[in-house]
Parts: structure tokens; sequence; C-alpha cells
């Protein structure tokens, strides 16, 4: 099986009609598809952050020849059409279960490597001259209930104490003066230093340093067929093919599972969808008393997730469908709009701009992939980001171009260098063709949490 979802989320010649695609500026990047013959050390499969960062790392620390081909424009992907949020997350296991599982010194490390990724994009924003209006400094979640807050307050109890992370608390009547009022709103938690960013714009800045770094980058150059001779991997695409002696494998909720059995079954693809209005005046947010540039979640199982942009556009995201789907992608758009007019009665009746959907990647174990194939060790892989990734896809690009680099953590298979939680390869899912099945019955199950607040 080629694709998990609806065919429509895979056209690779077709942008989605995105804020982002309609403000991403000029590039200067060289646009040709891969054509010819050619080899390098280092091919890399996907340009959005974890292809780009380790493309970038690799040629610009470690002087190594590498070349990136992806199927769609660059960014094509999440990378390229996500909420911006530059935020922490990457698993969706409890802190609980983390703890349980992998206690607390490794928790703690995972939890710090997060917060290490979000001031890795900082710096390279700066490092590299990347223009991505970054905004705010922290990300809120907004407690829905007030039973929801009181789980708040312990949590960031344990998140200061024990991970060490730098959280604070609002009270209802605080976050209505700094941030929005809301029947939905009962308190908010701020972590820092998470930000706000235009994906689209970072990703392009990526490319463009890892081109300035000697990395060749080739869109519209999907990798139909790989193969093995002797010890060379042969990348095929329409108009060409590659050799290299390592491949990375990206592709995140996009992954081209057919193109490596190590990867088949693997991931969980799951749809998220953004909508965006016009530009609000600021006296227009004054009147509706909307105060926050921060990047903001809500305490739900289905989350939304929500920022004003550097123009005064209100974006607010959340998941759709198993099946992908235009007609349940219309479905989706008309569901968040009416989500913001009961949780903002003052944005009622606002006129929207844009609208558009992609996929992100779960895994079974409910925790992000770093390593190498064990069927194959010259193959690395990084994936399962949880809906997260504008940091941790960075950092995991990074972290693969140093231990590929030699730098670190020697020959195993696993990154033994980076926190227990992210190491290893996700276990298949058993009767993987049924997996958007699975996903159904997951989406239900959270709507009945929210519902009955369990
Ligand atoms: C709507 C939406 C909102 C999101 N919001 C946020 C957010 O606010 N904050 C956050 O941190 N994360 C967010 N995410 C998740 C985040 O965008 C991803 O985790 C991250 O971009 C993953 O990066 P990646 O490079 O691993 O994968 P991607 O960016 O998805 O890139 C994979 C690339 O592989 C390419 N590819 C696939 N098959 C082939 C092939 N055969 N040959 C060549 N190339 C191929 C694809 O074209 C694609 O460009 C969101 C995702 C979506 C969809």
């Amino acid at each position: 099986m080629k694709h998990l979802f609806h065919p429509s989320l895979y056209d690779f010649n077709q942008a989605q009609p995105s804020y982002w695609e309609d403000t991403a500026g000029e590039t200067t990047l060289n646009n040709d598809k891969l054509g010819g013959s050619q080899s390098c050390d280092v091919a890399i499969i996907g340009a959005g952050y974890t292809g780009l960062s380790a493309a970038l790392h690799l040629a610009r620390d470690f002087d190594i020849d590498v070349c990136v081909l992806e199927a769609g424009h660059i960014g094509w992907g999440a990378s390229g059409r996500n909420g911006g949020f530059c935020t922490m997350g990457m698993t969706k296991l409890s802190l609980k279960a983390q703890l349980k599982k992998f206690g607390v010194e490794q928790t703690r490390a995972f939890h710090q490597s997060q917060a290490e990724a979000v001031n890795l994009v900082r710096a390279l924003g700066e490092d590299e001259n990347i223009d991505f209006l970054a905004q705010g400094d922290c990300e809120f979640i907004v407690a829905d209930n007030d039973a929801h807050f009181a789980e708040m307050q312990k949590q960031a109890e344990i998140e200061s104490t024990l991970l060490g992370l730098d959280i604070t608390l609002h009270s209802r009547d605080a976050f209505r003066e700094i941030g929005y009022d809301s029947p939905h709103q009962h308190g908010a938690l701020a972590h820092r230093p998470s930000f706000g960013l235009h994906p689209l714009r970072y990703a392009l800045g990526l490319a463009a340093a890892a081109e300035r770094r000697g990395a060749r980058i080739h869109p519209y150059s999907e990798v139909l067929s790989w193969r093995k001779q002797g010890e060379t991997h042969v990348l095929e695409t329409a108009g060409g093919s590659l050799r290299a002696k390592q491949v990375i494998l990206t592709g995140n909720g996009f992954m081209p599972e057919h193109l490596h059995r190590g990867v088949e079954g693997r991931p969980l693809p799951l749809q998220s969808a953004i909508v965006v209005t016009r530009p609000m005046s600021a006296d227009e947010l004054g009147q509706k008393r909307w105060f926050t540039e921060n990047p903001t979640i809500n305490s739900k199982h289905m989350f939304f997730y929500y920022r004003l942009l550097s123009d005064g556009r209100f974006l607010l995201g959340g998941r759709a469908n198993h099946i992908g789907d235009p007609a349940g992608a219309e479905a989706t758009y008309a569901e968040l709009k009416q989500s913001i007019a009961r949780m903002w009665p003052q944005f009622a009746g606002i006129d929207y701009t844009h609208q558009w959907r992609g996929l992100v990647c779960f895994a079974l174990n409910l925790r992000p992939s770093i390593g190498r194939m064990p069927e194959d060790p010259s193959v690395y892989f990084g994936y399962g980001y949880h809906g997260n990734g504008v940091n941790s896809a960075t950092w995991s690009g990074r972290e693969l171009a140093k231990w590929l680099a030699g730098s670190e953590s020697g020959g195993g298979l696993v990154p033994r260098h980076l926190p227990a939680l992210v190491r290893g390869r996700p276990p298949r899912f058993p009767l993987a063709r049924l997996r958007r099945q699975y996903l159904r019955l997951g989406l239900c199950i959270y709507k009945l949490r929210d519902r009955f607040d369990w």
C-alpha cells in the first residue's frame, strides 16, 4: 500500500492554499529537479525540518557531501504548513507513564532536550539569518474548566521541581488581562522558552542555509524506488538517480512506507487542519479583549491550537477525520469555525481567508523515534513527533547529523547519547492496514473523554 489516506493528501505538485504559502517571501533556492546519474555520501529523503536540519548540520558542521530529494516543493509536507508553534511536546505518553517507564533522570533529560530544541530554532534563525517572524515568549495552555486548572497546578509543580522546566501559572482573572477571556478560560499555564514563527519561511531559510554550505536539494524529485547495489544505495526518481553510501529517511506523516520494509506499518499519520481569519486592527483586537501573540492550546484531549499572527489574523487548528477526503476536510473547517464562535463569541461571524490541512505522525508506543534500521544500519531515520515538530524535527535532524558524522554514540542501532524516550524504532501496528480504523476508534475515545471529562 503506497499511502494510507485519501490521494488528495499526496498531490506533490499542488501546494496547500495556506496563509504561509501566500506570505513566504522570495527565495534564492536552486529549484532544479534531480537529473541524470548523481552520487553523494549521504542522501536524505524529504525536505521538511528533519531532512533540512540534518542536511544543514552535515554540510555546515561536518563538511559532508549531502543531497536531499523532495517529492514536492521545499517544505511541501507538514513543515511548510503547520501552525508555527515552536513549542515543547513530541510525545503523547502521559507524564506519569514517562516517569514510570523511563525514570526521573531520563524523563528530565527528555524535557530538557525539548527546551534545548526550541532554543536551537531561535539560534538557527539568528545564525543563518532566517526571517521567520518570531512572535511571543512562551506557550500558553489554557484550562477548559476548573478541574483542568486544578490538575494543571499539580502538573506545574512536577514539571518545575522534577523536570526543571520554566513554568508560570496564571489564574483566570490574571489571564483575562494578559491573554483573553472566554467561557472556556479557567486559568492558564505558560511554558518558556516557546514562541511562534512562520513555518514555511523557516523551512525555506533552513534550505537556503544548507545550500549555502554546499548541500544539494532537489524539489519535485519523488523517490520512486530504492535498491542496494553492493554497499551503495540507489534512489530513482522520474528524472534521474542518486547513489549514496548512507540514507536518512524522513517523512513523518507523509512517510513513504513502501520504499523500505523497515518503516512499513509503523507510523500512524493523523490529519490536522487549520483556518485563518481576515486581519484585525489593534483597536478591534482591543475591543475583543485579545491581548496575546503567544501560541496557545487548550487543555482538552481533542485540543485546539491557536495564535494571533503578526498582521492581526487569528489562526486556529485541530484534528480532522480518519479518511482525508476533500468533503471531510470542508466539514472539519466548518467545525473549526463553529468552535471559534462558541469559545470566543466576540469572533462570531468573522470572515475567513485561508483553510488547509496536512498529516502529523503518531506511533504505537506514543513517542518519537530516532535510530538506524536493524535491517540495514546505513539507513538512519527520525519521525513520530506526535503533532509537534518545529523544534523537535529540527533537533532530530541535528542529532541525526551528529550521530551519522560519528561525533556521538558510536555504531549501535540506537542513539545512546539521546534521552531514552526518543531512542529506536516504534513497533509495527498489528494488521497495519487497519491503522485508520484504530485512529477512528482513538478519536471517538478522545471525544468521549472530553465530553464526560474522564
Ligand atoms: C496542520 C499541521 C499543523 C501543525 N502544527 C504544528 C505546530 O504548530 N508546531 C509543531 O511543532 N508542529 C506542528 N505540526 C507538526 C510538524 O509540522 C511536523 O512534525 C514536522 O514538520 C515534521 O517534519 P518532517 O521533516 O519530519 O516531515 P515533513 O515536514 O512532513 O516532511 C516530509 C517530507 O517528505 C517528503 N516525501 C514523502 N515521500 C517522499 C518521497 N518518496 N520522495 C521524496 N520526498 C518524499 C514529503 O513531500 C514531505 O515534504 C503540524 C502539522 C500539521 C500537518
